[in-house]
């Protein structure tokens, strides 16, 4: 059996344009569009690349885009009294902390400070409890979660039922997808198992797997002998295991690789997520969709 691949690359543009198309339609009608500020604090060469990447995608939908960078310096006192700026300026939507922040500051006191109505991420405990109630309660999924998620559904893979196996159990990828696939509801209804570091039998659990989701950031952890044949395996890790000279821009650049050992297991997988263009470039897009509902929110749209 080959596996049909899940493209994030794909599923990314499509879900780009329905934002698009949203955005033109209610700059249209209601005159506004959604606002994102992304705060980065310092210069770290990872967060810069990723807030680009951000800033870009966000610009590309007609999103009002502040880009607010501020020195390594800032006081804890300064960071807080700047989300509570923009926690009162109507025109943003969608408030975003690029982590990690200086050791001098406390982060969990920073990502506490945005109005859990502008925290487009879904990390305020606010939210992790919307995300718990589930239904109507729910107001942004964290993005990554939410990402795999849109795959699974728009790959056309039954959760209904479905004996869905996580593999780890962080605050940002394993908790709420475990959490999201069993809700009642569409793309959901799964009976869910999460395993971790100090599960008994990984394998025992991976096998059972209708729907296996791996983010333990463990490079080839999952075995192909692991994989029950027609399952859709969903690889959530983003390994760095070396370095290579890109054919595109002759620069240096990291070879990615998965939780899951992916040649071999899209020989017996139904439907399989590559790394990297799988997961990856979910993340952005669904936080886009997250600053777009905020202002549907507003609006009374939602
Ligand atoms: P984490 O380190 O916070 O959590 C990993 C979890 O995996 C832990 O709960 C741990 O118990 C479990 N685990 C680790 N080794 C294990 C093992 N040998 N057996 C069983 N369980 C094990 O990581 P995270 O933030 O959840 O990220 C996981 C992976 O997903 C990483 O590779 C990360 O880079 C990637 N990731 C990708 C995206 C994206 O593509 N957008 C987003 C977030 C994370």
């Amino acid at each position: 059996m080959t596996a049909k691949l899940i493209k994030g690359t794909e599923i990314r543009e499509q879900i780009l344009a329905e934002i698009k198309e949203e955005v033109d339609k209610i700059k249209a009608e209601h005159g506004v569009v959604p606002g994102l500020v992304t705060i980065l604090v310092g210069e770290n060469p990872a967060s810069v690349s990723y807030v680009t990447a951000k800033i870009r995608t966000a610009k590309s939908l007609g999103f009002k885009e502040v880009q607010d960078n501020q020195p390594e310096d800032i006081t804890e006192e300064q960071l807080l009294a700047l989300i509570d700026k923009y926690n009162k300026d109507d025109s943003i939507h969608g408030i975003l902390v690029q982590l990690p922040l200086p050791k001098h500051i406390d982060e969990k006191k920073v990502l506490n400070a945005i109005d859990p109505d502008k925290d487009v991420d879904g990390f305020h405990p606010v939210n992790v409890g919307r995300l718990m109630i589930g239904g109507s309660e729910v107001k942004f999924p964290p993005c990554t979660p939410a990402g795999i998620q849109e795959m699974i559904v728009r790959a056309g893979v039954e959760t209904e039922g479905a004996e869905v196996v996580v593999v780890g159990r962080s605050n940002i990828v394993g908790k709420p997808i475990a959490v999201m696939m069993m809700q009642k509801g569409p793309g959901a209804n799964a009976t869910v198992t999460v395993v971790h570091t100090r599960t008994k039998d990984l394998a025992a659990h991976c096998k059972r797997a209708d729907i296996l989701i791996v983010a333990a950031g463990v490079p080839g952890l999952v075995k192909p002998e692991w994989i029950k044949p027609g399952a859709c395996v969903i690889d959530v890790g983003v390994n760095r295991v070396g370095e290579k000279i890109s054919e595109k821009t002759g620069k240096k650049v990291a070879i990615l690789k998965g939780d899951v050992d992916f040649d071999a297991a899209k020989e017996i997988a139904g439907w399989i997520t590559p790394v990297p263009g799988g997961v990856g470039p979910m993340t952005i897009t669904m936080l886009m969709r997250n600053t777009l509902n905020s202002l549907k929110f507003r609006l009374g749209l939602m």
